[in-house]
């Protein structure tokens, strides 16, 4: 089968590897039809994530192919959604909802070289990874498909974003970022009820465009301290009790907590930089730090209702398709900011 393999120094290459097979009896393998590309691959593509050599992408969808003798949820056939990591779905953190901790959990392409940017993967405790988008397993349209996509990562995280501040009918919500992250949080502040959504750190046209249509109701350009005089200005110094901070950088993080209302929550999601908080600019106003890496698999089923309604589209967010054989290019294309988030099509 073929995989996409970085080789560091912004070099993608695509290999011939011997294909997957059934190693344990909880194992599935998965043909991938669709797979992304994350804001996380580019750290490693800019030499600041994973060693390379290595396999990579953690966002994908496809059909199963085969099924170990001890899986019981999916069959041959079924069409599934594999979140950014495999879980057990059986541990305690798993039943609690948090399977990103899960204790025999794992991350693609590191604790085995199976990842998302390749023609076919073994998945690991399919029972408690695997997500079938209808319970009998079978293929939606492809209209929904990259939609379905960003549900094993970045609108999970987005939507985490949200959830974390306690977003809630109503509530005037501000977002920091405007990567596929900061816009897949502006449409779950949204679904979640938000009355207002300003999107702050919106740089250049495009992006302002898709701000809109993923529900943003006001959208600030600046940075910093003139963002959060900006934010001031717009909700008359109320600032806002649920700040979306879906960026990671010192700066941005920063910018959040000011733009927060005394007793807020910032939801935090962006993968964290060189920050560090100081205790006490939390302390006078009651600011809450709430969030992290997003258990998508909890929150997937409960959102694949939606998406198939069509009450939601955040597959918007991938602006332009590629072959496995053009990853280079949707990753030169992404490091330069010429697309918002790469779609892999393999079918
Ligand atoms: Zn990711
Ligand atoms: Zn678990």
């Amino acid at each position: 089968m073929k995989t996409a393999i970085y080789h560091g120094n912004k070099t993608m290459t695509v290999e011939d590897v011997p294909g997957p097979v059934i190693e344990q009896p909880t194992d599935a393998i998965v043909d991938i039809e669709y797979a992304g590309v994350c804001g996380s691959d580019l750290w490693t593509y800019r030499g600041q994530g994973a060693q390379a050599p290595c396999r990579i992408g953690h966002e994908f969808v496809g059909i199963v192919r085969e099924v170990g003798a001890d899986v019981s949820s999916v069959k041959p056939g079924d069409w599934v959604m594999v979140p950014f990591r495999w879980s057990d779905g059986t541990c305690e953190y798993c039943r609690r909802g948090l399977e990103t901790s899960c204790v025999h959990g794992g991350f693609w392409s590191r604790e085995i070289p199976w990842a998302g940017q390749a023609e076919a993967a073994r998945i690991p405790y399919a029972d408690g990874t695997l997500v079938k988008a209808y319970d009998d397993g079978h293929r939606p349209d492809d209209a929904v498909i990259p939609s379905l996509l960003t549900l094993t990562d970045v609108f999970t995280t987005g939507y985490h974003a949200a959830v974390s501040a306690g977003v809630g009918d109503g509530d005037t919500v501000i977002v920091v970022g405007d990567g596929a992250v900061g816009l897949s949080a502006i449409m779950a502040a949204k679904l979640l009820g938000a009355a207002r959504v300003i999107n702050a750190g919106s740089t250049h046209e495009e992006r302002h465009a898709l701000a809109r249509t993923f529900g943003a109701d006001d959208i600030i350009s600046t940075r910093g301290e003139d963002a959060v005089a900006d934010i001031r200005s717009l909700t008359d110094g109320a600032m806002a009790s649920r700040v979306l901070e879906c960026v990671g950088s010192a700066q941005s993080f920063s910018t959040a907590i000011d733009m927060a209302a005394p007793g807020g929550t910032v939801g935090y999601v962006g993968l964290p930089h060189g920050v560090s908080i100081d205790a006490k600019r939390l302390f006078f106003s009651n600011i809450r730090i709430a969030g992290g890496m997003s258990p998508a698999h909890h929150y997937i089923a409960d959102l694949v209702p939606s998406v198939l309604s069509g009450s939601i589209n955040p597959g918007f967010v991938y602006n332009r398709t590629y072959t496995l054989d053009q990853i280079g290019q949707a990753y030169d294309d992404m490091d330069n900011r010429r697309v918002i988030k790469p779609l892999i099509r393999l079918v």
